[in-house]
C-alpha cells in the first residue's frame, strides 16, 4: 500500500491544531512533527518514505506487531453487531464477559490470592485512577478509614492523570501541577547503577532498597498506610530492573504490615516478560494488577484492573453500589479486539517465546553492547532492554545533564532507521514480542551503528 502525503502540509496543520502530549510546543512546531504514515510488521514508515525499525512497539503496547489483520476484522465485526453500550445500568456485552473470563484464566493464583474479576477503563491512568477508588474503598469498608496513605516510588511511572501522576514519582510531572495529590508518597527506586554503595553487590542492594518501604512505613505510622504500588520493572523511568532480592523482601514487608500491593503491569504483562503476567516473573502476590497498552497491542484502547480476592470480596459482599466507573467501561469494540490479540499471543505462543530461546537469543546479544567504548550495564529482562551512556567505561563516569547524550544517541537512532527512547542518559527499547532472531540481528546491526557514530559525535565536541 502506498501513502501520500504532503508533509509540509500537515506539519503546518499539526503546528497549528495539535498539542502532543510530553512534548514542548515551540520548540516542535520549529522542527515539524515526523508523520508516520503506516506500518508493517517491526517497521513504521514515515510520510517521506524511510522505513523505521520500532523497537519500542509504538509505546511498549504493539506486542503482536503492526498490520494484523484478525484484530481489524474483530473491530469490523463487533462495530457491524454492536459498537458500543454501556454497562452502567444492569446491562452486559459478550465481549466484555468474554475478556473479562479469559483474563480470570490466563492470570494464575499465587499463595492466597486468585484473580477473578476485573474493573475496565479505557487506560493505564484511567486503571490507576481506579485503583486509588478501590483501594479507600476497602479501607472503608472494613472500618479502617485512616488507612488513606498510597506509597509509589521516585522514578515510578503510573500514569499522567491527576491519581496518576500523583502515584508516578516524575519530579518534572509532579512540578508542574501542585502534585502529588495529599495522602501519596515516595520511596527511592531500586537503581543499582544510581543508588548502590560503592561495594554492595546486586543482592543486598536488593533487600537495602527494599527495606526503604518498611522505613517509609514507619514514619507515616502502620495504620494509615493503604497500598504499595510498583510495577515490576520501571519502564518509562528508563528500565530499571531491580535485583533479584527486591521483591522476595518487599512481599515480606507488606505482608508484615497487612496493606495491599498494586502492580501495575500496563508494560511489563502479556508477554513482555515472558508471562502472561509481570508478578510471574518476579515470583510476588498482588491485590490488584494494572493491565492496559498491549491487552489490545495498541489497537484500539483499553485498560483495566484485575481485581484480587482479597479487594473482591469485600467490594463485592459488604461495598453496597460502587460509585465508580466510565462510559467506556467494557467497551464491546475493545473487549473484542483484546479477544482477537489475545487468540495471537496464544497461537504463537508469544510468551513462551520470550521466556525460551527467542528471548536467550535476544538477551545475549544486547548483552554484547557491554562491549561497546560508551555502554555500561546493558541487560534485558524479558523482551526489555536498557543500557547506560557512560563518559568512562572503567570508572562508570557519567555525563553531564546537559550534554544530552541521550537525544544524540537516538537522532542517530532515528537518522538510520531505528526508533529507540533515550531517558536521560539511558536508552531502552522493548521490541514487537514477534522479532525473529534475523529481526534481532537487524535491530542489534542498528544500535551498534546508532552508538558507533554517537561515540563520533561525542569526540568531536570533546565529551570522551
Ligand atoms: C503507560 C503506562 C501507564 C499509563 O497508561 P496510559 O494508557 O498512557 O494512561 C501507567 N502505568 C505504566 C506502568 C505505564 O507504562
Amino acid at each position: 500500500m502506498t501513502t501520500s502525503v504532503d508533509t509540509a502540509l500537515i506539519q503546518s496543520l499539526d503546528s497549528a491544531h495539535f498539542l502532543h502530549p510530553f512534548t514542548d510546543f515551540k520548540d516542535l512546531s520549529s522542527r515539524g512533527a515526523r508523520v508516520i504514515t503506516r506500518a508493517e510488521g517491526i517497521y513504521v514508515w514515515d510520510s517521506e518514505g524511510h522505513q523505521i525499525l520500532d523497537a519500542m512497539s509504538g509505546l511498549w503496547c504493539v506486542n503482536v506487531g503492526y498490520g494484523r489483520k484478525a484484530l481489524a476484522d474483530a473491530a469490523h465485526a463487533q462495530m457491524m453487531t454492536l459498537p458500543y453500550y454501556n454497562s452502567f445500568f444492569q446491562t452486559t456485552n459478550v465481549p466484555a464477559v468474554q475478556l473479562a473470563a479469559r483474563l480470570a484464566s490466563l492470570a494464575p493464583a499465587v499463595g492466597d490470592r486468585s484473580f477473578q474479576h476485573v474493573f475496565y477503563s479505557s487506560s493505564g491512568s484511567e486503571s490507576n485512577d481506579s485503583n486509588v477508588r478501590m483501594v479507600r474503598r476497602y479501607w472503608d469498608l472494613l472500618g479502617q478509614p485512616r488507612r488513606k496513605v498510597i506509597i509509589g516510588r521516585i522514578n515510578g511511572y503510573h500514569g499522567s492523570t491527576m491519581a496518576g501522576a500523583s502515584l508516578g514519582g516524575m519530579s518534572g510531572m509532579h512540578a508542574q501541577g501542585d502534585l502529588p495529590i495529599p495522602n501519596i508518597t515516595h520511596i527511592e527506586q531500586p537503581y543499582y547503577f544510581e543508588n548502590a554503595i560503592p561495594g554492595e553487590s546486586r543482592e543486598e542492594f536488593g533487600v537495602r532498597a527494599a527495606g526503604w518501604l518498611e522505613a517509609k512505613i514507619l514514619e507515616v505510622g502502620p495504620d494509615k498506610v493503604a497500598a504499595f504500588i510498583a510495577e515490576p520493572l520501571q519502564g518509562a523511568g528508563g528500565v530499571i530492573i531491580p535485583p533479584s532480592t527486591y521483591w522476595p523482601e518487599i512481599q515480606r514487608i507488606v505482608d508484615k504490615y497487612g496493606i495491599l500491593l498494586i502492580s501495575d503491569e500496563v508494560i511489563c504483562a502479556f508477554g513482555r516478560l515472558g508471562h502472561w503476567f509481570g508478578y510471574e516473573k518476579f515470583g510476588y502476590k498482588p491485590d490488584l494488577v494494572t493491565f492496559a497498552k498491549a491487552v489490545t497491542s495498541g489497537y484500539v484502547p483499553l485498560g483495566g484492573v484485575m481485581v484480587g480476592n482479597r479487594v473482591a470480596q469485600v467490594l463485592i459482599e459488604q461495598g453496597g453500589e460502587f460509585n465508580h466507573g466510565y462510559t467506556y467501561s467494557g467497551h464491546p469494540v475493545a473487549c473484542a479486539v483484546a479477544m482477537a490479540n489475545l487468540d495471537i499471543m496464544e497461537a504463537e505462543q508469544l510468551p513462551q517465546k520470550v521466556c525460551g530461546d527467542i528471548g536467550a537469543y535476544f538477551a545475549q546479544r544486547y548483552a554484547e553492547l557491554n562491549d561497546h567504548p560508551l555502554v555500561a550495564h546493558a541487560e534485558t529482562c524479558g523482551f526489555v532492554g536498557g543500557l547506560v551512556l557512560v563518559k568512562n567505561k572503567k570508572t562508570l563516569e557519567r555525563f553531564h545533564a546537559d550534554d544530552g547524550v541521550g537525544m544524540v544517541c537516538r537522532g542517530h537512532c532515528f537518522g538510520n532507521g531505528l526508533i529507540m527512547r533515550a531517558v536521560g542518559d539511558r536508552m531502552i527499547i522493548a521490541p514487537p514480542l514477534v522479532m525473529t532472531k534475523t529481526d534481532i540481528d537487524e535491530l542489534m546491526r542498528l544500535i551498534h551503528l546508532a552508538l558507533d557514530r554517537t561515540l563520533v559525535d561525542l569526540k568531536a565536541r570533546g565529551l570522551v
